[in-house]
C-alpha cells in the first residue's frame, strides 16, 4: 500500500470517527425510558414579548433599547418545557416571522419527545432561515426531555459543571463618562467585553483602561475593513491586555481574515462568519475559533454538534448569546464547560427577565442543577 493510500484511509477513518461523535449524542437516551413516558401528545404554544435593556445598546452598525423575543412552551403529559426566540434586528427575524413560522410547526404528529433528531430535522426542513424560531422549539423540547429524564443537560451530555468559564460582561459603545460608570457597575465580572469597529476604538479602550486593568475581550462586528490596519490595531490591543477579538473584518473577506489569523498576536473568533454546522469546517484556517449562539444555529442540538466538530478541528470555542431572558441563556450555559470563553451576559443586560436559571457567581458561569435547561418562571 502506498503512503498516499494509507494516509487517505487514515483520514477517512478519522472522518468516520468524527461523524460518529457528531451524530451520537442522543442515541441511547430513548432506549432507557419507560414506555408510558414516551407516548402522548405534545402541544406547542407561544407568545411575543419585548425585552427592555438597562442601557441603550450600540454596536458598530446600530443602537437600540429593546429586543423582541417570542416565548415558547411545549406541554406533554402535564410537563412543560420552556423555550425562547430572540430577534436582534440585524438577523432579519421579528415577532411576525417567528409566530408565522411557529404556526407551521405541528408537534401533535409526534408521539415521542425523545425522537429529538427527527423532530428537529423536520422543523429545520419546514423552510430555510428562521433560526431563532427554530431554536425556540429546540430549547423547549430539550427542556421537556431533560425534565422527563429528571436530569440537567450538562449531565446528559456528560459535562463537568465545575469546569464552566468566566463570562465576559459587555460595556457598550458610549460617552467616556458613561463608560466609566458602566465599568464600575461591572465590578463582579473578571472579564469585560468591549464593542469596537468605530473611529473611537482607541479612545474606548483607553477610557476603560483608566478605570480597570481587567482582561478584555473585543468584538469588532465586521467594523474594520483593511487587513493591514486591523493587524496594527491587534498589536495595539495586545499591549493593552485584550485576550480575544471577534469578527475583525467583514465575513466575506475570508482571504484577508486568513492572512490576519496567521499574523495576529490575539486569537480571532468568527461570529457573523460562522452561523451553522456547515460553516465550522470552513472556519478552520480563517479563524482561530468560532462563536456559537443558539439563535444563529437553530438551538442546542446543532450547537453541541458545532462544539464537537470545532474541537475535532482544533478550533477554539466561545459560547455566546443575544439579548435574551435566562431561558435561552441557561440553555446555552450547559455547553459552557466545554468552551474556552463564555459571553453569556444577555440576561444581565435586561430589566424584565421572567426566568430564574443560570447565575453568574463572582464572574463565573454557575449552571442550574434543575432538570432540563434548569429554569423556573419568576
Ligand atoms: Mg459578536
Amino acid at each position: 500500500m502506498s503512503q498516499n493510500r494509507r494516509d487517505f484511509l487514515k483520514s477517512a477513518v478519522l472522518a468516520a470517527g468524527a461523524a460518529m461523535i457528531i451524530n451520537d449524542p442522543y442515541t441511547s437516551i430513548a432506549e432507557n425510558i419507560p414506555a408510558h413516558m414516551k407516548s402522548g401528545s405534545m402541544k406547542l404554544s407561544y407568545r411575543p414579548y419585548t425585552l427592555e435593556l438597562k442601557h441603550a445598546f450600540s454596536i458598530s452598525s446600530n443602537t437600540r433599547t429593546t429586543t423582541p423575543i417570542v416565548l415558547t412552551e411545549i406541554e406533554f403529559n402535564g410537563i412543560s418545557g420552556f423555550g425562547e426566540a430572540s430577534m436582534p434586528p440585524y438577523l432579519g427575524e421579528s415577532h411576525k416571522t417567528v409566530t408565522d413560522f411557529l404556526s407551521e410547526v405541528d408537534l401533535s404528529k409526534y408521539e415521542n419527545p425523545f425522537d429529538l433528531e427527527n423532530i428537529l430535522d423536520d422543523i429545520d426542513n419546514i423552510k430555510p432561515g428562521n433560526t431563532a424560531a427554530k431554536a425556540s422549539v429546540d430549547i423547549a423540547l430539550h427542556d421537556l426531555v431533560g425534565k422527563l429524564m429528571g436530569q440537567p443537560w450538562f449531565n446528559i451530555w456528560g459535562y463537568d459543571k465545575n469546569k464552566t468559564p468566566y463570562t465576559s460582561f459587555t460595556i457598550g459603545i458610549d460617552k467616556p463618562e458613561i463608560i466609566r460608570l458602566k465599568t464600575k457597575e461591572a465590578e463582579q465580572y473578571k472579564i469585560l467585553k468591549v464593542k469596537l469597529g468605530r473611529e473611537t476604538d482607541k479612545e474606548m479602550i483607553e477610557t476603560i483602561r483608566s478605570v480597570t486593568d481587567k482582561p478584555l475581550t473585543t468584538d469588532v462586528n465586521q467594523g474594520w475593513k483593511e487587513k493591514e490596519k486591523a493587524l496594527e490595531m491587534l498589536h495595539w490591543l495586545k499591549e493593552r491586555n485584550v485576550i480575544v477579538v471577534e469578527q475583525p473584518l467583514p465575513k466575506e473577506q475570508t482571504d484577508d481574515l486568513a492572512w490576519l489569523a496567521e499574523r495576529s498576536p490575539i486569537p480571532i473568533i468568527g461570529d457573523e462568519g460562522v452561523q451553522r454546522l456547515a460553516d465550522v469546517k470552513k472556519a478552520a484556517g480563517v479563524y482561530h475559533g468560532i462563536k456559537i449562539k443558539l439563535m444563529k444555529c437553530t438551538g442546542m442540538r446543532e450547537a453541541q454538534k458545532m462544539l464537537l466538530l470545532a474541537r475535532s478541528l482544533g478550533l477554539k470555542v466561545m459560547i455566546g448569546c443575544m439579548t435574551e431572558t435566562s431561558c435561552a441563556i441557561s440553555a446555552a450555559s450547559h455547553l459552557s464547560p466545554m468552551c474556552d470563553w463564555a459571553d453569556l451576559d444577555g440576561a444581565l443586560l435586561i430589566k424584565n427577565d421572567i426566568f430564574d436559571g443560570m447565575k453568574v457567581t463572582d464572574g463565573k458561569v454557575t449552571l442550574p442543577a434543575r432538570p432540563g435547561i434548569g429554569v423556573v418562571k419568576i
